[in-house]
This record gives structure tokens, C-alpha cells and sequence, in this order.
């Protein structure tokens, strides 16, 4: 909960102007929104029941937890349990921007443009490193002396960015039954009267393309659960329930302001977080990626963790260094 801890705190500094200056609104880096999720009925599979018990208690844990009546379940999508909650969601390039701006003003230097080869390679700076962080996600497999080969792979998400300003920012996700499925539906707001849709997750692909099919499948879907995507005046014409064919053509009228695709870097056994020593110098190098389809979720407490690592390890080295210089020669 360190993570959340801090992201709750980051939305609050940000009002007292103790971050960089806030974006012209109606744009945020965070913004506060209520957040549905649904779960299907299951197949009879004992570790997906496991796996959605986890789920389910983690979801208690957010701020205005409830779970809602078998009544006020969207209809028609065999659903076995829904609940609402609060939470904060990224506007990510904005967001982006914001700590890039932090690390700068605390002395933080950036290396436009460099691109890192291998360990051993010496960055154009005044005085050799104390110690590398790596936190290169799919590249890390690439860089020699990392030591990772074949561990690395993507799990690709296409999503559409819709404007839609007349919907509260009430984001409605709805999982499909599948993790591999190449479409699964959900809306997030992310408060500046744009709207997330989709985020499909096809492991091991890596084409960084739009594909325009997987556009419009995303756009049929999530229609189907949520119609105000469309402007008042166009939704007015469908008919209650909407039939599929009749979202189909209803697709064209929804405003896409932008659709992209990123690769989540996702490594088998997880999350490679470790101090090694490097060959040939024995460089000390704290590794810190593979963070997958979380790395926003996790990233406060993965950062917290890898100071704590960097700190104990630098300290460990200081105190070698002292013990030289009394070393009588
Ligand atoms: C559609 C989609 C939806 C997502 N939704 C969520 C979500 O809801 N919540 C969440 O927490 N996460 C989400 N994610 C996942 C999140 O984007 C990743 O987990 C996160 O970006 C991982 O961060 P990272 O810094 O470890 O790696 P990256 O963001 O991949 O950053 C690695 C950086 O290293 C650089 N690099 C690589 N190799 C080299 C090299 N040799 N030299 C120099 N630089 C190099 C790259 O250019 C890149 O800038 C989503 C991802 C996608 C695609």
C-alpha cells in the first residue's frame, strides 16, 4: 500500500503547488474517479477462481468500496459480481511530464537520445557511475552484460482515445472472460473529457502498428456496455437494448481523437528486482523492471524499494572506502 500512499499524496501536493505547475484544465495528471468492475461467471477452472478471490480482495481495499446488488448488474452480460470504488487514474503523458519535471529540479540529468549497448559502457558523464539502475523494460533483454536473454516479452495493448466531454468521468471496465482475449472492454476517464477504450492483451506480440480492425472491435464492444460514448444526438436513434448490428453501424460516429499501441514489458518468472554485481568491474547494479501491465500501479513502491537497495548498498561501499583510508599504507 506504499504506492498508493503515494500516488494519494501526489494528487494532494499537487493542489498546494508543491509539484511543477498544473496543466490548463480541464487537463490533470491524476484525477479522482469512481471505477466499476465486473466479474463474469466462471468456467469451472480452480486457479482463474483463485486468481478473481485475490482480485476481489484487493479491490475492497480502495477508498468507498461496495459491492453491488445482483439488481444493479448490467444486464445480458452474465455477470456474477459487481463493485464500486474510488480511485485515481493517470493521465499518463501529462503525468509523465510532472515527474520528469521533478527529477530535473532535484538535480536529476537527462541523456537525450543515448542509447545503452552494455553495462561496461561508460555514459558521457563527469565521473564514473557508484552504481547503475536498470529499468529498461523490453529492452533489457538487448543490453550486454544484463544477463536476461530470452526472459523478455511483450504483451501488446491497442486503445482508442474517444472524446466524449458529456460523460462523467465514471470509467466502466469490464474484463473479458479471457486474458488473451484481443479484445477486452474497458473505458477509463482520465478527466480531461477524453476516454480510454479497450486495452487489448495479445502476449507475445511485438508489432508496435494500429490495426484498424482491432479499432472498430474495441469501439463494437465497448458500445454494447456503454452508448453515451456516442453524442446524445446520435444515441438517441438506438434502440433499447441495442442489437449488435445496430452498434456496428453506430461505430463511425464516436469521436476518435487518437489510437495507440504499446508493448507491456512483461518478463517470465516476473518482476526482476536485484543487486548484482557486474563483470567486468564489479559495478554495482540494482535491477528494476519487468513490471508487465502493473508498472503504474507498482511504480511509487518499486521505486521506494530500489532507493532502499541503492542507499544500503552505496552505504556498504562508503564504509569499505573509509576502511581503506585508515588502512595504514
Ligand atoms: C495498453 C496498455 C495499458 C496499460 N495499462 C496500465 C495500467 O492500467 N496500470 C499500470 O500500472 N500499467 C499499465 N500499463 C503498463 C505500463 O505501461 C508498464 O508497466 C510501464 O510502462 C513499465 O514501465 P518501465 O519503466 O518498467 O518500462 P518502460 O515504460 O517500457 O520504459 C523503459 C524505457 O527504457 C528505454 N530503453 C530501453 N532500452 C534502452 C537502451 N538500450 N538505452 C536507452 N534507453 C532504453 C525505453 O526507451 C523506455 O523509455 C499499460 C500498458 C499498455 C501498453
Amino acid at each position: 500500500m506504499g504506492g498508493w500512499r503515494e500516488f494519494v499524496q501526489v494528487k494532494r501536493n499537487s493542489k498546494r503547488g508543491e509539484s511543477p505547475p498544473p496543466p490548463p484544465p480541464p487537463a490533470r495528471p491524476l484525477v479522482w474517479v469512481r471505477q466499476f468492475e465486473y466479474f463474469r461467471r466462471r468456467r469451472a477452472d480452480p486457479k482463474e477462481e483463485k486468481e478473481e478471490e485475490v482480485s476481489k480482495r484487493i479491490l475492497g481495499w480502495y477508498p468507498d468500496y461496495r459491492e453491488m446488488k445482483e439488481e444493479e448488474l448490467p444486464r445480458g452480460l452474465d455477470l456474477s459480481f459487481g463493485c464500486s470504488f474510488k480511485t485515481l487514474n493517470i493521465n499518463v503523458p501529462i503525468y509523465l511530464e510532472w515527474l520528469l519535471y521533478r527529477f530535473i529540479r532535484l538535480g536529476g540529468k537527462v541523456l537525450k537520445g543515448y542509447e545503452v549497448e552494455s553495462l561496461d559502457q561508460r555514459p558521457p558523464l563527469p565521473s564514473p557511475p557508484d552504481l547503475i539502475l536498470t529499468c529498461l523494460g523490453l529492452g533489457s533483454s538487448k543490453v550486454e552484460g544484463i544477463q536476461d536473454e530470452g526472459n523478455m516479452f511483450a504483451q501488446r495493448g491497442q486503445v482508442v482515445v474517444v472524446r466524449a466531454p458529456w460523460v462523467e468521468p465514471i470509467p466502466t471496465p469490464l474484463p473479458d472472460s479471457s486474458g488473451s482475449s484481443p479484445s477486452s472492454r474497458e473505458i477509463r476517464a482520465v478527466g480531461d473529457g477524453t476516454l480510454i477504450c479497450g486495452g487489448t492483451r495479445i502476449k507475445d506480440d511485438w508489432d508496435p502498428n494500429v490495426r484498424p480492425e482491432t479499432t472498430r472491435e474495441i469501439l463494437r464492444r465497448c458500445l454494447q456496455i456503454y452508448p453515451q460514448l456516442l453524442p446524445p444526438e446520435k444515441r438517441s436513434i438506438l434502440p433499447h437494448p441495442p442489437s449488435s448490428s445496430t452498434i456496428s453501424d453506430q461505430v463511425e460516429h464516436v469521436d476518435v481523437q487518437a489510437v495507440q499501441v504499446g508493448l507491456r514489458p512483461s518478463r517470465k518468472g516476473g518482476v526482476r528486482f536485484e543487486l548484482e554485481l557486474s563483470p567486468p568491474h564489479q559495478v554495482k547494479v540494482v535491477h528494476n523492471y519487468g513490471y508487465g501491465g502493473f508498472g503504474y500501479q507498482a511504480s511509487w513502491g518499486a521505486a521506494e524499494g530500489a532507493l532502499e537497495l541503492i542507499e544500503r548498498s552505496l552505504s556498504s561501499l562508503k564504509g569499505a572506502a573509509e576502511a581503506e583510508d585508515v588502512t595504514p599504507k
